[in-house]
């Protein structure tokens, strides 16, 4: 029943024996009665209450006639891609800002970013000698997920701040009314976005020959810049002797370049359904705001929106789990959201607390492993690893952050699985909202440069600090 362009897919894979049962998504939608918007009869947590329904449809309908933001191959390229991770071919690295903002939106910013990311790919790839995936949180990462709905300062009380494509951050009632028209502009943002990034992917930036240069000055006070240097020496030497050796390394696509991918929370429905399109070449709907969504672990309840959303599109897609989650439950999404059983279609994000990983992670991978499911397993250490400093921000420790990680590969050794990726906030900026790390950020310093939008990221220095501890851990 698979198209032909599936069946080549399916073949490239190397899972060619799988045909005989692989149900693709678009019969899924004809026979179990999926379309872009049949979301809207399920149960729906964490959306805004638009005032204005009028507004709401006009921002829709602009957002439906607005070109794609990526392309159907490319969710597909990443598919496979993933699909090797879930064999222990590669590995994953996913990381970004916890909220994009407007104020904030600076190609400097964007560049850093992806500066550290291709950083710590590097590290990733030269210790462990797999292929990095790399995904950034990045050209569509807005939209939060809030605990309450609304918030109270000072005895005033308000609507939660829900992301800059909902409602406005300052703390006035105007601020905070949903406006519909910030989608659009969220939109934009991201195809500027992603312009750049592609632009830095294939343009001559992440040319491998530049590696010297990717290193930020401000780093040059951390302990793992001088540790980085000595691998770029070595890759150094290593595309010298290639070209010694008569092969120019220029002429090789992977050294010139890189491939890089975007992802989102796909939390704001009414946005990501005016961006789903069905491919030409295969009939299938995509969700063309990224290669890349995730379910948050606020909306993976079963029969929720979110999951009847995601279960119909092509992309490859992601789901938080969170101590809450029951191994049964966990079991009865994959069937939903994966029933084809397709390689790299599901990636598990874990997000315990470095306290509850070990306790809880075995019981979901043995549920797994038990049915068969394909999955990348992808540890988040950020998200359950939250506390309030005495001064009243809130961070995280990143001594809490490597004891989930060290956790993470510790419960993959002993259940025989591939602790396959890593889910990071994080920026390239040298911001203080993490405590800890090579440059010791302490509780008091954190008022110095904490600006993010929602949750604390790490800083440059911090993340490639984790990425080097990481290449460790996978060459154990
Ligand atoms: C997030 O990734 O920013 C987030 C809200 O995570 P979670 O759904 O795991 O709480
Ligand atoms: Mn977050």
């Amino acid at each position: 029943r698979a198209s032909p362009a599936l069946l080549n897919q399916i073949a490239a894979n190397g899972i060619a024996h799988h045909q005989d049962w692989y149900v693709p998504v678009r019969n899924l939608e004809q026979d179990m009665g999926w379309t872009p918007d049949s979301w809207t009869h399920a149960e729906a947590r964490q959306l805004p209450n638009y005032p204005d329904q009028a507004a709401l449809n006009a921002a829709t309908t602009t957002l439906a006639s607005y070109p794609p933001l990526v392309f159907a191959g490319e969710a597909r390229e990443l598919t496979t891609d993933l699909a090797k991770v879930s064999r222990g071919e590669a590995f994953l690295l996913q990381g970004g800002d916890c909220a994009e903002s407007f104020a904030e939106f600076h190609p400097n910013n964007i560049r850093d970013t992806f500066r550290v990311i291709l950083q710590m790919a590097v590290v990733l790839t030269f210790a462990s000698k797999l292929p990095t995936i790399k995904l950034g949180r990045m050209a569509g990462q807005f939209a939060k997920p809030r605990s309450a709905d609304t918030e109270v300062i000072n005895g005033v009380e308000l609507p939660s701040y829900r992301g800059d494509n909902v409602n406005d951050i300052a703390f006035t009632p105007e601020s905070r009314i949903p406006d519909p028209q910030r989608m659009v502009q969220g939109y934009s943002q991201s195809a500027a976005t992603l312009n750049l990034l592609r632009a830095f992917a294939t343009g001559g930036y992440a040319n491998l020959h530049q590696v010297h240069r990717w290193t930020l000055d401000f780093m040059g006070r951390s302990p793992w810049s001088k540790k980085f240097a000595d691998v770029a020496d070595r890759i150094g030497e290593s595309l010298d002797f290639m070209e010694a050796c008569g092969i120019n390394p220029d002429t090789v696509p992977q050294l010139k370049g890189t491939q890089f991918y975007t992802s989102h929370e796909a939390l704001l429905l009414q946005y990501e359904q005016a961006l789903t399109r069905q491919d030409s070449l295969t009939g299938d709907w995509y969700d063309t705001s990224a290669h890349f969504l995730w379910i948050g672990d606020r909306t993976r309840f079963e029969g929720s929106a979110h999951v009847e959303f995601l279960r119909g599109i092509g992309n490859p897609i992601g789901m938080k789990c969170g101590p809450s989650l029951e191994p049964d439950a966990l079991i009865r999404l994959l069937d939903t959201l994966n029933p084809a059983r397709v390689p790299g279609r599901m990636t598990l994000i874990t997000r315990y607390g470095h306290d509850k990983i070990e306790k809880g992670l075995p019981a979901l991978i043995r549920a797994v492993k038990r049915e068969g499911h394909p999955v990348v397993w992808s540890c988040d250490p950020m998200h359950g690893n939250v506390v309030k400093a005495a001064n009243g921000y809130k961070t995280r420790p990143f001594d809490r952050i490597l004891a989930e990680v060290r956790g993470f590969f510790a419960v993959h050794r002993a259940e025989g699985t591939f602790a396959g990726g890593i889910h990071a906030e994080m920026t390239g900026q040298n911001v203080t909202e993490c405590t800890g790390g090579g440059i010791d950020i302490t509780e008091q310093a954190l008022a110095d440069r904490y600006h993010t939008h929602c949750d604390p990221r790490l800083n440059a220095g911090q993340s490639l600090e984790l990425a080097f501890l990481l290449a460790e851990m996978l060459n154990a």
